[in-house]
């Protein structure tokens, strides 16, 4: 059988990235996206903007939602100071697979836990499972319908503390106009929009970035 973009992805990564570095890894992808094939990463152009947020919160406990291949997960955990808990969910275990062999080709295997299951599951039993207390910092990149219900998730379960960054990518396209409405107008959130672009192509995309107030 033909294979799946994930593991034409995979390859190209393992032909032209150097083992143990990031760095190359995210070019390697980023460059088969752009002459290849076309891929939901987050991508170069978002991809900075979430470098720039996790850098300015500089988490101790982080938590991402929808792994795909691990191109996000690369970009976030290679900015992660020593000690850091990364927690990132994925519930397609094929795209699992991949994401596992990217990581480890990056050489981040040791900062990353990556959860198979759904986010709706997963997030309830969290705490218990991972010793987790709070998140510092959210990336939401799973379907867009799951947003709003996973915020309110975090907030039933109390794994939001005052300073908590959400991220939130896709607001604008595919969109997520429940989510939208709802931080920004709840009290309990500061929110501001980042203009952007869709992963590698011009159509207007944007990512929200939210911050706890407790
Ligand atoms: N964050 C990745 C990146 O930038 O490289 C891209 C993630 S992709 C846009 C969304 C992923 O979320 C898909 O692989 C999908 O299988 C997964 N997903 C969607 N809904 C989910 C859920 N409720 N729980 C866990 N994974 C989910
Ligand atoms: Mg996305």
């Amino acid at each position: 059988t033909r294979s799946t973009r994930p593991q034409r992805m995979l390859k190209a990564v393992q032909k032209n990235a150097i083992r143990g570095n990031p760095e190359s890894v995210i070019s390697a992808i980023d460059y088969f996206c752009k002459h290849s094939e076309w891929a939901m990463n987050v991508g170069d152009e978002k991809g900075c903007i979430l470098d720039s947020v996790v850098t300015e919160v500089d988490p101790s406990t982080v938590l991402e939602l929808g792994t795909y291949c691990g191109y996000s997960t690369v970009r976030i955990a290679r900015l992660l100071s020593p000690g850091t808990k990364f927690i990132t969910v994925e519930f397609n275990p094929a795209s699992a697979e991949v994401a596992r062999k990217i990581i480890a080709y990056a050489g981040l295997q040791d900062k990353v836990t990556l959860v198979e299951g759904a986010s709706g599951d997963l997030i309830p039993q969290i705490k218990k499972l991972y010793g987790i207390t709070t998140f510092d910092f959210i990336f939401l990149d799973h379907w867009k319908d799951r947003y709003l219900p996973d915020i309110k998730l975090f907030e039933e379960y109390g794994l939001l503390g005052k300073g908590s960054v959400l991220l939130a990518d896709n607001v604008i396209c595919p969109g997520t106009p429940e989510y939208l409405e709802y931080v920004r107008n709840s009290p309990r959130y500061e929110s501001r929009y980042y203009p952007s672009h869709l992963e590698y192509t011009k159509v207007e995309d944007g990512l929200e970035k939210s911050l706890f107030l407790g």
